[in-house]
């Protein structure tokens, strides 16, 4: 409901293997209970009688075994389809385990809009449901799903993966160094990995190294494995990523989802690989294409509740700028510039101001800045600045 409308409420009784289907545009809320039965939202399940509240989403609600719950209702979902590539998963973690060996690698690639973020969610929610922690690394900078956009992150999955807010922001707000769940995160500063491909494959070759020393610490994450959202470029540039990102990831397993030509090449490609296999899922008919207001209201709300929490005020605006900085090169950003008002800028924890170490280093933190003298920053936690080198990219946000 909007603040205009009355409330109504709606019964909606699925069978077994169907999914419901709705969206909800910024500004309004819908809420959801389910009233009996058994299902999920992309692979977590809900819980009868609590009420589920959204908004800005796109969501689906499956099930298993059929419910009764509060637009539309489809029988042809590929989550068999899914489910299989789960089962296959959980064999490949199962030898792993007995061969304490690493667990499976895999990479989903697609264009925009096939539903890459929703298969991870599921793949997650399910490897978790039997017990496993696998590390989801998100290379689609546009989206952020962990913290900011802009940012390319490593997480191990070890809790339930909210119904309501996704992946959420949260697990970064309060930088914490105590927390041996901390994710990996690397601020790249772009939307897309075209905007400067040097410094995407410096980032994410560091994170992929980052993830191994990890997986090596871990006996249940190894085996439990890794699952890698990448952004939807396919371009011959997406393709050197794609490749770039198999190779530095050592990424044994391909899912293409909803491109026949993508999965003819990326088969070509690695049929002379051997321990690379490449599979193609279909496109769930459910997954909606966002528009480019959508996902820019998409990334404004995840920089807000970066900021804030979920509870912020929906007065943010974004402000538009692109400027390039070159490949890997760092620009001394002058503390009179212009160019530092409102940017997100992100806390390098590095210890000295020499190149490598400053673009390598993890990020624990952002800020929007107003630039005269004396910076005035807005930061999630309070206190002193934990260091002193600031990273700026092409993000700028602002308070109306
Ligand atoms: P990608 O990562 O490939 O860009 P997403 O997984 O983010 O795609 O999906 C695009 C949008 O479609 C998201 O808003 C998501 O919530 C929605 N969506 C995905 N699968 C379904 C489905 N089965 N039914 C309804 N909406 C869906």
């Amino acid at each position: 409901k909007s603040s205009q409308q009355k409330e109504v409420s709606k019964e909606w009784k699925l069978e077994p293997e169907h999914e419901f289907r709705f969206e909800i545009d910024f500004g309004t809320t819908v809420k959801l209970k389910l009233i009996s039965g058994t299902a999920e939202i992309f692979g977590t399940e809900i819980g009868i009688g609590h009420e589920y509240e959204f908004s800005g989403r796109k969501v689906a609600i499956f099930t298993w075994h059929g419910i009764c719950s509060v637009e539309y209702v489809a029988n042809e979902t590929p989550m068999t389809s899914y489910l299989n590539m789960h089962i296959a998963l959980e064999q490949c973690r199962e030898e792993a385990k007995s061969k304490s060996e690493k667990g499976p690698r895999v990479m989903i690639v697609g264009p925009e809009d096939v539903g890459k973020t929703s298969l991870c969610k599921l793949l997650l929610s399910y490897a978790l449901r039997h017990g496993r922690q696998p590390i989801f690394v998100n290379l689609d900078s546009n989206e952020g799903s962990i913290t900011m956009p802009g940012t390319l992150t490593a997480t191990p999955v070890n809790h339930i993966i909210d119904v309501e807010e996704g992946f959420g922001s949260s697990a970064t707000t309060a930088p914490s160094f105590s927390s041996s769940y901390m994710p990996m995160v690397f601020y790249y500063g772009y939307s897309d990995p075209s905007d400067n491909v040097k410094l995407y494959k410096v980032l994410t070759k560091k994170l992929a190294s980052n993830v191994y020393r990890r997986l090596v610490e871990d006996e249940i994450a190894k085996a439990s494995g890794i699952v890698i959202d990448t952004s939807g470029l396919i371009d011959s540039t997406g393709y050197e990523i794609i490749q770039h990102c198999v190779d530095v990831f050592d990424v044994n397993i391909i899912i293409v989802l909803g491109h026949e030509r993508l999965y003819s090449d990326m088969a070509r490609l690695y049929k002379e690989r051997s321990g690379v296999n490449v599979v193609k899922l279909s496109k769930s008919g459910g997954v909606v294409d966002r528009d480019n207001a959508f996902r820019r209201q998409m990334q404004m709300r995840k920089i807000r509740e970066y900021f804030y929490g979920s509870l912020a005020p929906s007065s943010a605006l974004p402000i538009g700028i692109d400027r390039k900085v070159s490949e890997t090169q760092l620009v001394k950003v002058e503390p009179d510039d212009d160019t530092l008002l409102h940017s997100i800028l992100a806390i390098s924890s590095a210890n000295n101001s020499e190149e490598h170490s400053l673009l390598e280093s993890s990020i624990i933190g952002s800020n929007v800045d107003t630039g005269k003298q004396k910076m005035t920053i807005l930061s999630p936690s309070p206190g002193r600045l934990p260091k002193q080198y600031l990273i700026m990219g092409s993000y700028k946000w602002m308070e109306s």
